[in-house]
């Protein structure tokens, strides 16, 4: 009965805001019982907040050992898919081409290259196809405009994966393409948590956020700003979301909305993967002024650059 009720509050809000819930594949594993999937779906008086100054970072000795994250409830599904063919995974490794042995010419021996120290799982968060997660419209130089919540999060996201490729890190693309799927989270977290790595994994699902506004319209102009999500339980976890948000608000100017978990209504992505995780939630979308900024080139790369810098630190100094 729930689940029903809940079937045509998804459609009807996914008409009102334009979302093509006919052409969803399988919707059956969109919704978790007691499982969210990003910021904006978590009930308020649920979460619990703390400052990022509260959380202490230690410099981690150099052996990060075995990285499961223990501190956490988590477990791959264990049924077999039943896909025979699997899907081709992303090349992740960012190492260009040997371009051969040619003396030819002098060279300044290249800086040393970056050992790499984690495998960080990207995920780009929400499909395409998904309803909801996106803005109210709006007119803009006598054009109709729209924040889609995928596409930011994945520009954001090919935007990090640059940069990293440059720097030799280590990633792993949880959704490489913009495939045609609605929300896609049970996927992502298996993906990730069955990619095959030498090195420990973490995972760092990339958001903007929404907050509670009638169905097409403008939240609250006081409602801004950039939040990062741990698991409650998991201590790596909220040392990544304190390094995160610290770099977020350095490099964004974005309002502080501190560091958030919960025990009730849990994150899927956060309680679901087997490994370390956060999720940065990167200013609201139906915020009017701050989608404005949320569509900036600039900012995006801002946003980006703060994700960069966090992953750099932890490489640097371990978890
Ligand atoms: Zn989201």
């Amino acid at each position: 009965m729930l689940k029903r009720l809940s079937d045509i509050f998804s459609n009807f809000f996914g008409s009102l805001f334009g979302g093509k819930k006919k052409d969803l594949p399988s919707a059956s594993h969109d919704k978790v019982p007691g499982l969210m999937e990003d910021s904006s779906d978590v009930p308020v008086d649920t979460i619990e907040t703390i400052n990022v100054m509260e959380v202490n970072i230690p410099v981690a000795d150099n052996d990060p050992g075995p990285f499961a994250d223990p501190d956490k409830e988590a477990a791959i599904e264990t049924e077999p898919s039943t896909d025979p063919t699997p899907e081709p995974e992303p090349p992740i490794d960012p190492t260009p081409p040997s371009t051969g042995t040619d003396t030819s010419e002098p060279t300044t021996p290249p800086p040393p290259a970056h050992t790499p120290r984690f495998l960080w799982c990207l995920d780009n968060g929400h499909g395409k196809l998904q309803a909801g997660k996106r803005s109210p419209k709006w007119e803009e130089d006598d054009q109709e405009k729209q924040f889609f919540e995928y596409e930011f999060n994945r520009d954001v996201v090919e935007r990090i994966k640059k940069e990293l490729t440059k720097k030799g890190v280590k990633f792993f693309d949880v959704v490489p393409d913009y495939l045609e799927v609605g929300s896609f989270l049970k996927e992502r977290v298996d993906r990730a948590n069955k990619r095959e790595s030498d090195l420990p994994k973490l995972f760092v699902s990339v958001h903007s956020n929404a907050g509670p506004a009638a169905v097409g319209k403008w939240v609250s102009s006081s409602i801004k700003g950039a939040e990062t999500w741990f698991a409650k339980n998991s201590k790596k976890g909220k040392k990544m979301a304190a390094i995160f948000q610290k770099h977020i608000l350095d490099q964004t100017g974005f309002k502080d909305r501190k560091l958030k978990s919960t025990q009730i209504k849990n994150l899927y992505v956060l309680v679901k993967t087997v490994m370390p995780a956060i999720l940065t939630e990167n200013g609201f979308y139906n915020n009017k002024a701050e989608v404005l900024e949320l569509m900036k080139d600039s900012v995006r790369q801002k946003v980006a650059d703060a994700h960069i810098a966090a992953i750099m630190e932890i490489e640097k100094n371990g978890l």
